[in-house]
This record gives structure tokens, C-alpha cells and sequence, in this order.
């Protein structure tokens, strides 16, 4: 079950931005994206709270936007167990809460995932119909995606990847983005997944503060409302555009 429209409606308070198991899932700094969230609420006038929630802590059913960040195998399936558990998280996102998982986090919402040498498979949440296994190799390294907005048109996402299970979308799941430098969801040129509200993807970064436009997206999807573009040079600048290409590319030859 999953809702249509925002879980938050006006009139209703700060809008809740939930960091989920920073300790468990926060070894690559992800928990960055709700700073950039915050933030670009605040600079709109809109008031918002970063709530974090550690296991053994209650998650708030009310947030708007979850935040899952990555982290190693063995802490992907206490996060599991501990959401399974608390059971917050499937009634936010069935009331139309959004939730954006990095990495290990984005792992965790598929279906099942491996961890360790050995390849154990886990259980996940379920909640994106993707599976992953480890690969062959590990990939590492600055990752460039394109992107197609909700409205059409294209822009660059950049990040640092550095993961070694690949991720394979079913038929519910849509690519979030495709790779045109680094390895992403696995070696067919997709990156991330898109399930309703569900939004996955491999980058770091934090992702959101490299991609301003893709926070907007979140904080549109979480609010319903329209948020008036930001003053300063826009991401879709040319001159932006081409100079995070020019990075990624000369790291990542
Ligand atoms: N442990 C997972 C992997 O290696 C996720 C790593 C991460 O979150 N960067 O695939």
C-alpha cells in the first residue's frame, strides 16, 4: 500500500526530516542530506527539524522524509531487524511519507541483499523491488548519472560510489538515473531505483548537497509544494554542468 499524495499538509508544523540509525548507517556522512534539506527549507521560509533515531528509540510515524545512509553488511541487517521491529516506517510510507536510502540503505530496501565473504543472503524491507548480491569486484570510485526530471528534461547527478554488492531492479522498480561514468546498480547502465515515494541510489557525497536539484525533488515530493528555485548559480548552469563533468571524468579516467 502505498499513498499518493504528501504526508505533509499545511498547517501541520515543521515538516520532520528523520536521520535513521546514523550510527549504523552514517560511516559515509549521508546523514549530510538532512543538513541540505533543512537548510534549503529554511532558506524558502519553510521551518523544519532533523529528527535522529538511534535502534532501540521509537521512529516517529509523522516524518515526512526518512533518510537511510550506508554502511557495512553486518549493520544492514541489525538496521533490518531493528525497522522491521519498530514498524514505523511502513505506516509513514503508507500514509505517503517519502523515504531516500543511500547505498547500503538503498540495499536494505530491496527484497534480500548478501553480506560477507560468503554471500549470506538477508532479508530486506521490501520496499523497493530490487535485489542485490556481491559482485565480482568492489566499485569505487566517482560516479556521473543523467537524470531525467519529473518534468522532462535532463541534468547531471554526480557522488562517490564505493560498494560491492550490485543491484538488480524488478519490474515495479524504475532506474533512478543512467551511468555514464562509474558501474552504479550493476553493469547495465542503471543507476538507483524509484518505487512511488521510494527513492534509492548509490552516491555519496553527501548526494543531496552535490545535487541540489535532486534535494528539491525530495522536498517537493515530502511537501507538495512548489519550491521557488534558489537564488546563485543554478546546477543546470552550463559552466556547473560541465565542470562537474570535467571532476568526475578526470578522476574516475
Ligand atoms: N556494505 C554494502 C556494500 O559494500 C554497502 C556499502 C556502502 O554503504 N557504501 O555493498
Amino acid at each position: 500500500r502505498q499513498a499518493q499524495g504528501p504526508a505533509l499538509r499545511d498547517g501541520q508544523g515543521p515538516v520532520k526530516i528523520v536521520v535513521v540509525y546514523q550510527s549504523l548507517l552514517g560511516i559515509y556522512g549521508d546523514q549530510g542530506n538532512a543538513k541540505v534539506l533543512h537548510q534549503r527549507l529554511a532558506w524558502r521560509g519553510i521551518d523544519s527539524e532533523v529528527i535522529f533515531v538511534e535502534p532501540g528509540q521509537r521512529l516517529p510515524a509523522d516524518g515526512a522524509i526518512y533518510l537511510l545512509g550506508g554502511g557495512e553488511d553486518n549493520a544492514q541487517t541489525t538496521a533490518v531487524r531493528e525497522l522491521k521491529a519498530d514498524g514505523a516506517l511502513f505506516s509513514a510510507l503508507a500514509d505517503g511519507a517519502v523515504l531516500f536510502a543511500v547505498c547500503a540503505g538503498y540495499q536494505i530496501c530491496g527484497h534480500t541483499f548478501t553480506i560477507g565473504e560468503n554471500d549470506e543472503v538477508r532479508e530486506g524491507l521490501g520496499v523497493l523491488d530490487v535485489t542485490t548480491r556481491r559482485g565480482s569486484r568492489r566499485a569505487v570510485g566517482e560516479i556521473l548519472t543523467r537524470w531525467t526530471k519529473p518534468d522532462g528534461t535532463q541534468t547531471y547527478l554526480t557522488g562517490f560510489e564505493n560498494h560491492g554488492g550490485f543491484t538488480t531492479l524488478g519490474p515495479d522498480a524504475a532506474p533512478l538515473a543512467r551511468v555514464e561514468v562509474g558501474i552504479g546498480n550493476a553493469d547495465e547502465g542503471t543507476e538507483g531505483a524509484v518505487q512511488g515515494r521510494v527513492i534509492g541510489t548509490y552516491p555519496h557525497g553527501p548526494v543531496l548537497a552535490r545535487n541540489p536539484e535532486l534535494a528539491d525533488h525530495l522536498l517537493h515530493l515530502a511537501t507538495g509544494r512548489v519550491l521557488e528555485p534558489l537564488p546563485g548559480p543554478q546546477p543546470e548552469h552550463d559552466g556547473l554542468r560541465a565542470e562537474r563533468m570535467a571532476f568526475v571524468r578526470r578522476t574516475r579516467a
